[in-house]
């Protein structure tokens, strides 16, 4: 068993024959005009599901969507989810308009084989993200087993994630965040070497953490995406109007110091797409070198930075990647992103990507299924990685020693 799970039960672990599973997942999936845009959260969910029903369970689903600010965010209503649910499954899902009821104590009462509750978006309580023990004993008064399967939400004390486990006796993981932590872990002992972290996005400040911690265990780093300007202006490079995290240079500047006193490699972009304004396609153009012009902003990885960084990941053992390579939500400047997901895709290194914008860009780049892991949950796998304590990991770990 991989680390992080020591301690931790698992769905596996319970007798579930007609007794009521209380499951928390992630099905906090994007939607535009009620419409579902992105399914992968609610098809990681399945499998835990489907063994409950397979056990004899009674069972109650639960998840947020969204940030609601009250019950009349209708948007925000898992009802869509609900319906798509009850296709995959093949079952009949009743939708619980109050998650703190009693109608689901009664529901359960007369619940049938093949029928499932879900309940409304746990954010419409307000107990929900204050951590409510009140609102947790509600739910515990019904539920003889607790499985939390959200990865995506673990690295949040609320009260489905944290006090209800907290009040209950018999609690564990499902199968999803078994293999999310598993998968983590594997990058954390012995990863097959060399081991390159592919870094993007927007900030530096929020991957701070995350490359202080994988600094000792990858062999180098590769980065892209507006992060990468903040490196190149501190080594004194013309970066013109690109985002820049300015409180950011010394940090940027020590840490390429540090990461070339460990003998490991850092790459950064040698050339870049060049434009006037962040969705001007027109003015955009390959820069003849690793400068960019007064006037204008870097959108994305130009070609010689894609084929070196493709070059590297060739040669690589293990890949974490985390943020794309540019403003790859523009067709016109996702070039380096998809052609890195490529690259990785093609590799025969164990390839994990870390969720959000990634996941999202190796979904449309058509490469997805040639990732060994794609994470659900972007924070709660940079927190793990970066060595946080997810607090809805921990309050199902049985102290051990
Ligand atoms: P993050 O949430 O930090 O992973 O950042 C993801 C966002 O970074 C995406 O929405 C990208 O559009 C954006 N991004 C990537 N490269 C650039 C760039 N060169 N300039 C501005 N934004 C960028």
């Amino acid at each position: 068993m991989s680390n992080g799970l020591k301690g931790i039960k698992t769905v596996r672990d319970f007798e579930l024959e007609g007794k009521t599973v209380f499951l928390r997942l992630d099905l906090n999936v994007p939607m535009e005009g009620g419409k579902i845009t992105d399914e992968n959260r609610i098809k990681a969910s399945l499998p835990t599901i489907q063994y409950c029903m397979e056990k004899g369970a009674k069972i109650v689903m639960a998840s947020h969507l969204g940030r609601p600010k009250s019950k009349e965010d209708k948007e925000f209503s898992l009802e869509p989810v609900g319906k798509r649910l009850q296709e995959l499954l093949s079952a009949e899902v009743i939708l619980v308009e109050e998650p703190d009821s009693d109608a689901t104590k009664l529901l359960l009462q007369a619940l049938k084989k093949g029928q499932l509750i879900l309940l409304e978006n746990v954010r419409f309580e307000e107990g929900e993200t204050k951590d409510s023990i009140e609102f947790a004993q509600k739910i515990s008064d019904y539920a003889d087993v607790y499985i939390n399967d959200a990865f995506g939400a673990s690295h949040r004390a609320h009260a489905t994630i944290h006090a209800l486990p907290s009040v209950m006796k018999d609690k564990g993981i499902g199968f999803l965040i078994e293999k999310e932590i598993t998968m983590l872990d594997s990058l954390l002992q012995n990863p097959k070497r060399p081991y390159l972290a592919v870094m993007g996005g927007s900030k530096v400040s929020d991957k701070i953490a995350v490359i202080e911690r994988l600094m000792d265990v990858v062999d180098g780093f590769i980065i892209g995406g507006a992060m990468a300007y903040t490196f190149q202006k501190a080594q004194g490079l013309p970066v013109g109007k690109s985002l820049v995290e300015n409180d950011k240079l010394k940090y940027a500047k020590e840490m390429i110091e540090r990461i070339e006193a460990r003998n490991k490699t850092i790459l950064l972009p040698v050339d870049h797409i060049a434009t006037k304004g962040i969705s001007d396609t027109v003015n955009a153009h390959a820069t003849k070198d690793v400068g960019i012009a007064e006037d204008e902003l870097g959108v994305d990885i130009g070609p010689q930075t894609l084929r070196n960084f493709s070059a590297a990941l060739k040669e690589a053992g293990t890949i974490f990647w985390n943020g794309p390579m540019g403003v790859f939500e523009n067709p016109a400047f996702a070039k380096g992103t998809f052609g890195v997901a490529k690259a990785i895709a093609e590799s025969d290194a164990t390839k994990i990507v870390g969720g959000g914008d990634s996941a999202a860009a190796a979904d449309v780049s058509g490469y997805a299924d040639k990732m060994t892991h794609i994470s659900t949950g972007g924070g709660a796998s940079l927190e793990y990685l970066q060595g946080d304590k997810l607090p809805g990991l921990e309050i199902l770990r049985t102290k051990v020693r």
